[in-house]
């Protein structure tokens, strides 16, 4: 149903630049609409902020068409001039860094300042990729025989269509679609259809910045439709998803009708664990920081936090003591520590979770209730810490996305690496010790693809980011993500002497 956009609800975000609030597609240079509208909500107060289009299967393949037919001009120009025009979209996302924030709060709920630096954070994979575009070097390999002479060229794969989802709805389009930009191909991007409006401001800029009609173009509307025709349209040459692992699974499946190349960054199950060496203050301030944030909804945060049986106590405490002070309530207002979850089907989820804990023995120290007075319509829930969680509880086998943190006792490190790898997941894991040698034998034997030692923040533009076993293919950030646009062209020469 769509609802009318509630007036109060879009003067609150007082935008220095309204226009930035986009409500159409953008196709080919053009701001469309059609198909009907399905309503954004702020789910801090379950108002709508405005509708976006519902897009048809063929506006998709219209999309597709376009960034089909801009591809041999944008992969045509120099590194140097692609290179020039992502870095005026950074300056343009850095200026607009206010409203792009307020934006993201509105349509996603997490704190003002977590929208700010989620903004920084994706300008800085736009900036990083806007240097690498001068960077896609090739190779020369000694010839096999004596009049053979071999080259490697690398190559823009080609039109790039990318799946989002909610929960980082500025940095995760970044990181895909920066480097795709920078080494010349160009993309068709579905944002969630709960957080469109920071995809549809950031693709706004990138035009202002000077991007050409059709290289980037952003679909909106219901998610199956529209996959469907990004999975399986020949002229995709490569589809990169990040979001649920079932989704990402079935979507990779249709892809290979077409022999796509295909990137997924899925769910985690982050095990978290805190040696009876640890500096228990840093590691307490480690797991507030990795559990907490966006009110636990991001698939690097801690799942299992696995606390030495000496310290398991102490642990607990400090960090009941500090989730208890966090302030929860609507994100635009200033002094907000956490904000909503996305939305009632997500509540319910972590209730599932805190009941399923409790019921196995576990002991809540702060939280573990709905907080409606934390703002009206909301769907609010009390930072929560549980002690004693036993390892078989659903909150150890599934992602809570939510701030709820389950701690479980462990006896010794061989012990606790085993139950740390335990799973089909394989994306981000954390430790916490002081001991030189333990350091390198737990970081070489967690079966993951980012370890966290001694840190619960792990991710920046400039080191790679990325999942094994069930939690994704490829990797984002750093050189290894532009290898994921390119195809790397054998040359084989035979040269008479
Ligand atoms: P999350 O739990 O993060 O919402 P999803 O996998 O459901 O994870 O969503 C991630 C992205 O995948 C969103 O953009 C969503 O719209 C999209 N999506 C969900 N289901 C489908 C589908 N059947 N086909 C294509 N895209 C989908």
């Amino acid at each position: 149903m769509v609802t009318t956009a509630n007036a109060e609800e879009t003067a609150r975000l007082a935008l220095a630049r309204p226009d930035l609030l986009k409500q159409a597609a953008l196709i080919d240079g053009d701001w469309v609409g059609g198909g009907g509208a399905i309503d954004v909500l702020n789910p801090a107060s379950g108002r709508a902020l405005g509708t976006v289009p519902n897009l048809s299967a063929a506006a998709t393949r219209d999309a597709i068409a376009a960034a089909h037919a801009a591809f041999p001009d944008w992969r045509a120009r120099s590194a140097h001039d692609r290179a020039r025009t992502l870095r005026r979209w950074f300056d343009l996302t850095m200026e607009n860094v206010d409203d792009l924030a307020r934006l993201m709060t509105a349509e996603q709920g997490k704190p003002l300042a977590e929208a700010r630096g989620e903004i920084a954070y994706a300008a800085s994979f736009i900036e990083w990729f806007s240097e690498e575009a001068r960077r896609a070097t090739g190779e020369i390999i000694p010839g096999h025989a004596a009049d053979m002479r071999l080259s490697v060229i690398k190559q823009p794969v080609g039109v790039v269509a990318a799946i989002t989802p909610w929960n980082f709805p500025a940095a995760m389009i970044a990181r895909k679609v920066a480097p795709a930009l920078a080494v010349g191909c160009t993309v068709v991007i579905k944002p969630s259809e709960l957080t469109p409006f920071s995809a549809l401001a950031l693709a706004a800029l990138g035009q202002e910045a000077g991007l050409p009609s059709g290289v980037l173009n952003v679909v909106t509307g219901d998610a199956a439709p529209i996959g469907d025709v990004l999975t399986s349209d020949e002229r995709v040459a490569k589809f990169t998803f990040t979001g649920s692992t079932a989704v990402g699974k079935k979507l990779a499946a249709r892809c290979m009708a077409t022999v796509k190349r295909v990137s997924l960054e899925l769910g985690g199950n982050a095990p978290f664990i805190v040696f009876d060496d640890a500096d228990l203050d840093a590691a307490a301030d480690g797991a507030l920081a990795s559990k907490f944030r966006n009110t636990g909804q991001t698939c690097v945060c801690a799942n299992r936090i696995f606390v030495h049986e000496s310290l398991h106590d102490a642990f607990a405490d400090r960090l009941a003591a500090a989730a208890g002070k966090l302030r929860v309530g609507d994100g635009l207002a200033g002094d907000t520590d956490q904000g909503p979850l996305i939305n009632a089907k997500a509540l319910e989820k972590v209730e599932r979770h805190v009941a399923d804990a409790v019921s196995g023995g576990g002991r809540v120290l702060t939280g573990g209730k709905r907080q409606p007075d934390a703002g009206t319509g909301g769907a609010f829930y009390a930072p929560t810490v549980i002690a004693n969680v036993a390892v078989d509880a659903l909150i150890c086998r599934e992602e809570t996305f939510g701030p709820v943190a389950g701690l479980i006792q462990f006896h010794d490190e061989s012990e606790v690496v085993r139950r740390a790898n335990a799973t089909r997941a394989g994306l981000a894991s954390y430790f916490y010790t002081r001991d030189a040698d333990r350091a390198v034998r737990v970081a070489e034997a967690l079966e993951y693809g980012m370890v966290g030692l001694n840190t619960g923040l792990i991710s920046t533009a400039v080191a790679p980011f990325g999942g094994c076993k069930e939690s994704g293919l490829g990797r984002e950030g750093a050189h290894y993500g532009t290898e994921e646009f390119l195809e790397p062209k054998t040359i084989c020469a035979r040269v008479e002497s």
